[in-house]
């Protein structure tokens, strides 16, 4: 008897997001809190949970309250936030309280 069947292999293809540092915040569209970042995401090949090959990359915005994300596109970001307007502190604390 041979032990092939014994033996797991997982792999998969996860997708890690590596903030790029843009000093920008940015304005959700989604949860309108200022919390989108430029980031890197890059899809690595992994077998038994250690990344072996870097599948790609792309530039992303994401948000990292609602996970809200999109490609990074040529003509077109998400509004920047504006630190002049003197409006309700909306979103900077977190998202807004649940109603019960
Ligand atoms: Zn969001």
């Amino acid at each position: 008897m041979d032990l092939f069947f014994c033996i797991p292999i997982i792999f998969g293809c996860p997708t890690k997001i590596k903030p790029e540092g843009d000093p920008t915040p940015r304005i959700c569209p989604r949860c309108h809190n200022v919390a989108v970042q430029r980031a890197k995401s890059r899809t690595w090949f992994e077998l038994c949970f250690v990344p072996l090959i870097p599948m790609g990359s792309k530039h992303i915005w994401i948000c990292s309250i609602c996970q809200w994300s999109v490609p990074l596109q040529p003509n077109w970001e998400p509004q920047q936030a504006n630190f002049g307007y003197q409006g309700p502190p909306y979103g900077v604390a977190g998202p807004p309280p649940r109603p019960h």
